[in-house]
């Protein structure tokens, strides 16, 4: 009989992580451990003794307490335990990308963003923008207008609402974070360092114009936004375009040294106001020095939550102007 692989067929690491609500459970001295960059470990029967992937037998741990696992740490009742314990975990999961870089380059859709602070911005509100931490690397932020509990990402943490999650998978690399909803919306961070222009064609093979992508410097970090969601206006894919708003799509675009890549915006008085706001920093910032200011200041009045509400009555706005 020939041997199953040692890694366990994507259905079953899908039913691991789901029975443990997409955390660790391993239990802590504050709780449980709580960590979303899951592993798995077989318990019932080990690995060593009989080549198995049943569920009932297996339980997703994080790295750490895979390997406490492995090496005898809990009896097979405390592991059945951390099983049913971590069904009852309804708390959000969160996490941390740890690709902290001077640079990055983003890809929305098939499009590239370069040394541009704000990508997308919504009714004068920033919705994907970046960050410098006190190193001068740089942060994702990411916060979509949405009328379901969706992804957030501030200055790198990230946060997944609970609520209608199908699945979530975020290796312990921490290289990727994906988000499958039950309505069948997707939601996908990737980083990728590219050590050369040929690698980033290859990796990216529909973004861009290739002679832009061949005119960075090398290596070079990038992170892609893949965001497909139903209800919403803007979606964007990397093997598909960007779809501002319905009707509209922006393929193959190169942004650089823009304060914002992409406005979308109403007429309502709110909007025009914000807009001005964010238009005053391009309009100011005569010289880098001044425009990273304006920039930082702008941003400051979005770091608060109110930033998420407002962002909630735009859509409620739009959605009701919108409405026959
Ligand atoms: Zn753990």
């Amino acid at each position: 009989m020939t041997e199953p692989p040692r890694r366990p067929p994507a259905a079953v690491l899908t039913e691991l992580r789901r029975e443990v609500r997409f955390h660790c459970p391993a239990a802590t001295a504050s709780g449980s451990c709580g960590s979303p960059y899951l592993t798995w470990h077989h318990f019932d029967p080990p690995w060593r003794v009989e080549k198995h992937h049943r569920p009932e037998g297996m339980i997703a741990l994080c790295r750490e307490h895979a390997d406490k696992a492995d090496n005898g740490s809990y009896t097979d009742d405390q592991l059945r335990r951390f099983k049913r314990s971590g069904a009852l975990n309804e708390t959000e999961v969160r996490g941390r990308f740890e690709w902290m870089r001077r640079d990055l380059v983003a890809i929305l859709g098939s499009n590239v963003f370069v040394d541009t602070p704000v990508l997308l911005s919504f009714d004068g509100i920033p919705v994907i923008w970046f960050r410098r931490n006190e190193n001068g690397e740089v942060m994702v932020n990411y916060r979509m207008p949405s009328v379901s509990p969706r992804t957030t990402i501030i200055n790198n943490v990230w946060d997944v609402d609970q609520g209608d999650i199908d699945e979530v998978i975020c290796p312990p690399g921490a290289r990727t974070l994906e988000v499958r909803y039950t309505n069948g919306d997707i939601f996908k961070v990737e980083f990728y360092a590219a050590e050369t222009a040929e690698d980033a064609i290859r990796r990216f093979p529909r973004v861009g114009p290739r002679h832009k992508l061949r005119g960075l410097s090398y290596p070079s970090t990038f992170v892609t936004i893949t965001d497909v969601a139903q209800e919403g206006r803007i979606r964007f894919h990397e093997d598909r375009v960007f779809k501002p708003i319905q009707g509209h799509q922006i393929a193959s675009s190169w942004f650089e040294s823009c304060v914002v890549g992409i406005a979308v915006s109403g007429e309502s008085p709110e909007a025009l106001a914000r807009d001005e706001r964010q238009h005053r920093v391009w309009k100011e910032g005569r010289t880098p020095a001044v425009r990273q200011r304006l920039i930082e200041e702008w941003l400051d009045e979005f770091d608060a939550e109110r930033a998420a509400a407002e962002i909630q009555q735009a859509v409620a706005v739009r959605r009701s102007r919108s409405r026959p």
